[in-house]
C-alpha cells in the first residue's frame, strides 16, 4: 500500500466557523498547554483570555482531570447507557445535581452544547404530551441567541450568518427581540438598567400563537457567543413569570454560565430564576473530553414516569451518553472546582475585573464596554465597508502580543479561566490595551 503522508499539511481539516482560506494562509496553532497559557508552535506561550473556547473554566491541564481520564480509559474504556450502565455515569450525575439549582433532580448526558439544546426541546415538546396537552409544540427563541448548530438549536437561534444558508429550519419557531440596546445602556457595568419590558415579547408571542400552542422559551442568561449580551435589570424574571403564567417551560441555555463564570455554579442562581430545564456543556468536563449535561426538575421528569415498567421513558439518546471517560473527567472536574473554590472565584475578582475592562473606554472606535461575572466585551464601531474587520484584526495583533480573545462580529469577548490571578488580570489588560491603541 502506498499511503501519502504529508506531516503538517493544513489542507485536509475543513475547519469549523472558520474562513479556512485566510487562516491557512496565516495560521495560528497551538502545541501545548498549562494553567492560563497556550504554547505555540513557535514556542511562544498566548495568555488565555477566552478559557479555550469558553470552557476550560480550571485552567489547562489540570492532573486531577488528567489523572482521572487516564485511570477510567485504562479500567473501563466505554460502556453504553442504553438500558445497561456503569458507575461513573451515576456518580457523575449525583455530584451534578448536587451541585444544581434548587429543585434539579435529574440529569441527561449529551456530548456538547448543541445536543443538549436539541435534548431539551425535544423533551419539552415530549412533556407537555405526556401531559395531556399535545399541542403546545411551538419553541419561542431570541433574535441574536445561540443555542448551537443542529437543526432546533439552530432555529430558535437568532444569528442570521448561523441560519441562513440551510433551509427552512424547524418548523413552529418564533423569537423574542434580543436586548442589545447600546443608545440607552452602553458603558453599563453589570446588568443594564433598560430593558426589562423586552421580556413582555412572549405576551406578544401568545397573543399571536396562543399559549396552547407553545411549548417553551429558551433564553441564554448571558448570550455570550453572540457577544455578551446581558440581560436588562429584572428582564429574566419577568420573563419567567410570563412562561409561568402561560405553562410555557422555560430553558435556561446555560452552556456558558453554568459552572461558575459569573461568581456562582449555575447562571440561574446569579438571576435568581428557577427555569425547568438547564442545558449545560463545556465546563462539565472542563473542556477535556466532550460532554453535555441536561438538567430537569421533577415535575419534568415524571411526567415520563407513568408508563408501564417495561417501556422506556424517553425514546432519546446518544451511543456516548454518559460515556464513562467523560464522566471521570466531569468527576475530576467538579474535585478540581471544590478543591479551588472555583465556582465562586469569579464573584471575588468581578470588581477588579470591572475596573481593568471599563478602563478600556475612549481607545479607538470603541462604542461600547460590558461586563458581568468574569465576562467582559469590547464593541468597535463597525467600518461600513467590511463588518467584523476591526474586531478581526485586533484579535489576529492580540494573538501575535500572546493573548488569545474571542471575536464575534465587531466584537471582542473576554473571559478567562477562573484561576486567573489579578496580576493576570492585569497582564491581558495591558496587552489588549496596547493592541486597541495601536490598531486603526
Ligand atoms: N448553547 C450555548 C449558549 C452556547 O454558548 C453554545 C456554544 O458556545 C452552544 C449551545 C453549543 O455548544 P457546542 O458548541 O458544544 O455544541
Amino acid at each position: 500500500m502506498n499511503v501519502q503522508i504529508k506531516p503538517n499539511d493544513l489542507e485536509a481539516f475543513w475547519m469549523p466557523f472558520t474562513a479556512n482560506k485566510q487562516f491557512k494562509a496565516n495560521p495560528r496553532l497551538f502545541v501545548g498547554a498549562k494553567d492560563m497559557h497556550y504554547i505555540t508552535n513557535d514556542g511562544r506561550r498566548v495568555l488565555d483570555g477566552t478559557s479555550g473556547l469558553w470552557c476550560v473554566n480550571a485552567g489547562h491541564c489540570r492532573p486531577k482531570i488528567a489523572d482521572a481520564i487516564k485511570a477510567q480509559v485504562e479500567t473501563l474504556d466505554f460502556a453504553g447507557t442504553f438500558q445497561m450502565g456503569h458507575t461513573r455515569a451515576f456518580e457523575a450525575a449525583t455530584r451534578l445535581v448536587d451541585l444544581a439549582p434548587e429543585g434539579f433532580d435529574h440529569v441527561f448526558f449529551t456530548n456538547s452544547g448543541s445536543e443538549s439544546v436539541e435534548t431539551a426541546l425535544k423533551m419539552a415538546i415530549a412533556y407537555h404530551r405526556a401531559k395531556g396537552n399535545g399541542s403546545k409544540v411551538r419553541l419561542i427563541g431570541r433574535e441574536r441567541g445561540y443555542h448551537g448548530v443542529n437543526f432546533g438549536g439552530m432555529s430558535v437561534g437568532g444569528i442570521g450568518p448561523n441560519r441562513k444558508a440551510f433551509g427552512a429550519l424547524v418548523a413552529g419557531v418564533d423569537h423574542l427581540r434580543h436586548t442589545h440596546d447600546i443608545a440607552r445602556n452602553a458603558f453599563s457595568r453589570g446588568e443594564p438598567e433598560h430593558g426589562a419590558e423586552l421580556a413582555d415579547d412572549l405576551e406578544r408571542l401568545v397573543a399571536l400563537h396562543d399559549a396552547s400552542t407553545i411549548a417553551a422559551v429558551i433564553v441564554e442568561p448571558v448570550a455570550c457567543s453572540t457577544g455578551v449580551l446581558i440581560p436588562p435589570k429584572g428582564y429574566l424574571k419577568r420573563l419567567e413569570a410570563i412562561a409561568r403564567k402561560y405553562d410555557i417551560l422555560l430553558i435556561a441555555d446555560e452552556v456558558i454560565t453554568a459552572f461558575g463564570r459569573l461568581g456562582v455554579p449555575f447562571g440561574s442562581d446569579y438571576f435568581g430564576i428557577s427555569p425547568d430545564i438547564i442545558t449545560t456543556a463545556k465546563g462539565v468536563t472542563n473542556g477535556t473530553v466532550p460532554m453535555g449535561a441536561v438538567f430537569v426538575k421533577s415535575h419534568i421528569h415524571e411526567a415520563f414516569t407513568n408508563g408501564p415498567e417495561w417501556m422506556i421513558d424517553l425514546f432519546h439518546g446518544y451511543t456516548y451518553s454518559g460515556h464513562p471517560v467523560a464522566c471521570a473527567a466531569a468527576l475530576g472536574t467538579l474535585d478540581t472546582y471544590a478543591d479551588e473554590g472555583l465556582l465562586t472565584r469569579a464573584a471575588e475578582l468581578a470588581p477588579y475585573w470591572e475596573e481593568r475592562v471599563h478602563a478600556l473606554k475612549g481607545l479607538p472606535h470603541v462604542i461600547d464596554i460590558r461586563n458581568i461575572g468574569l465576562i467582559g466585551a469590547v464593541e468597535f464601531a463597525p467600518d461600513p465597508a467590511q463588518p467584523g474587520k476591526r474586531a478581526y484584526e485586533r484579535f489576529v495583533k492580540a494573538f501575535e502580543a500572546g493573548l488569545l480573545v474571542r471575536q464575534t462580529g465587531d466584537i471582542i469577548a473576554l473571559s478567562p479561566p477562573l484561576v486567573i490571578s489579578k496580576s493576570e488580570i492585569d497582564e491581558l489588560f495591558d496587552i489588549f490595551t496596547k493592541v486597541l491603541k495601536s490598531t486603526n
